[in-house]
């Protein structure tokens, strides 16, 4: 019989290609509910979905951060069953601290953090009665390491890891799993949504200096990172799969060994300073070599590091 997946934010970028990948499993393995807040923007993922649309794959609207729209959704799938639920979903936000309201700062925690605990706690209790059912969370590689002027999307997904950590240890009595999905950088909208947000910024609150740190050096460095580091959606999609279709999913799944020296890194150096030290390097000492730092960091990552990730293939 088919696997349930009900996906969340599967209008574009990981969400809409994981949903396609799904439904598109040659021997029909899963029924998909991709779902999405607004549904005016279904087209890219009818498109892609071809004629799993309607077979393999289903609809549905889901706004994460309304307790609402989370309840109708899920009393709407027959019998409630989910057998894996895929907390895809999630806001960036960039910038100077100084010059984002704390408005803006909740908004973020709402949809990444109280967002997917929302659907967990919708959807857990079901999990655990029928002692069956996956639980993933796309997090990030920074949901483990913090990175310069993205302090608020760090936080949010330092704070999903630390709920999950916890939770992981309850559910494995229950014998339902969770898993977390720690891409590095993604080609996505995501980048191109947070690249057209830093564009409008005016940095209020901010002094002159910041600001030139923010758009002169960590901007043209983290284009750059992107480039040479990025994933495609597709990459992310295919080591989902893998963690879903693991007998014994493992709980952290980093995607891209590039950052395993990074994970490393912080682990290596109990005191912190390693981590902040080669952060600093990097982006205020080396930030105009860029690409000579990622080939060296490429060349670090030693075959043992890359081992621990999970690769799309
Ligand atoms: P994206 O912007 O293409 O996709 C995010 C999706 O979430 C969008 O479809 C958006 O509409 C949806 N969404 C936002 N708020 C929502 C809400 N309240 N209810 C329902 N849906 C909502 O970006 P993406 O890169 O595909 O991001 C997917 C996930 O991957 C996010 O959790 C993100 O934090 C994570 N991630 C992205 C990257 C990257 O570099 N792109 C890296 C690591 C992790």
């Amino acid at each position: 019989s088919q696997r349930v997946v009900l996906i969340t934010g599967c209008s574009s970028g990981i969400g809409l290609r994981i949903a396609v990948l799904l439904a598109k499993d040659e021997q029909k393995r899963y029924h998909v509910i991709a779902t999405m807040r607004d549904l005016k923007k279904k087209d890219k993922l009818v498109q892609a979905a071809g004629d799993t649309f309607g077979n393999t794959l289903t609809l549905q609207a889901l706004d994460v951060c309304s307790d609402d729209s989370v309840r109708q959704c899920i009393s709407s799938v027959k019998d409630r069953h989910i057998d894996i639920l895929i907390n895809n979903a999630g806001v960036g936000l960039l910038g100077p601290v100084e010059s984002i309201s704390l408005d803006q700062m909740k908004m973020v925690f709402e949809t990444n953090f109280f967002g997917t605990v929302r659907m967990i706690k919708e959807i857990m209790p079901d999990m655990k009665r029928r002692r069956a059912g996956h639980i993933i969370v796309m997090s990030s590689v920074m949901g483990m390491q913090g990175v310069v002027f993205n302090d608020v999307y760090t936080a949010s997904k330092f704070a999903i890891e630390g709920f999950c950590e916890s939770l992981a240890v309850q559910l494995l009595k229950f014998n339902v799993k969770l898993s977390l999905i720690e891409p590095g950088p993604v080609h996505t909208e995501f980048e191109a949504k947070m690249m057209e947000e830093v564009a409008k910024m005016e940095f209020p609150g901010a002094d002159a200096d910041t600001v030139r740190y923010f758009k002169d050096v960590y901007m043209p460095s983290s284009i750059d990172i992107f480039e040479a580091m990025g994933q495609t959606p597709d990459d992310i999609a295919k080591c989902t799969r893998k963690v879903i279709e693991s007998s014994n999913p493992r709980f952290r799944n980093l995607t891209n060994s590039l950052y395993t020296p990074i994970v490393a890194m912080k682990y290596a150096d109990e005191t912190g300073g390693l981590s902040v030290h080669t952060f600093y390097n990097l982006l205020f000492n080396f930030g105009s070599l860029m690409h000579i730092t990622m080939n060296i960091l490429k060349c670090l990552t030693c075959s043992c590091l890359r081992r621990r990730t999970v690769s799309p293939d």
